[in-house]
């Protein structure tokens, strides 16, 4: 893994993180981006018009700050019971 590159060191700010992001998932209110240079992945939430940014762990998917677990893009939504 690469080392994280100075905007990521710096972290996302506002809509757009930075210029290197560029988006993974569009879901709800919650996307990921990954960044081009340092492969960093990162997730916005977008709660009442404020940004908020968390970085991803490559290992398990789920964001570091609160433990969240990203919705993976394609798995289809299984009901526990019929
Ligand atoms: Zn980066």
């Amino acid at each position: 893994m690469n080392p994280p590159c100075p905007a990521c060191l710096a972290g996302p700010t506002s809509i757009d993180g930075h210029a290197d992001l560029s988006v993974q998932t569009i879901g709800g209110s919650l996307l990921t981006f990954q960044c081009r240079r340092c492969q960093a992945q990162w997730a916005r939430s977008a709660l009442a018009g404020v940004f908020t940014w968390k970085a991803i762990d490559p290992q398990t998917g789920r964001t570091q700050a609160s433990g969240t677990a990203v919705p993976p893009r394609s798995d289809p939504f299984k009901p526990t019971r019929s």
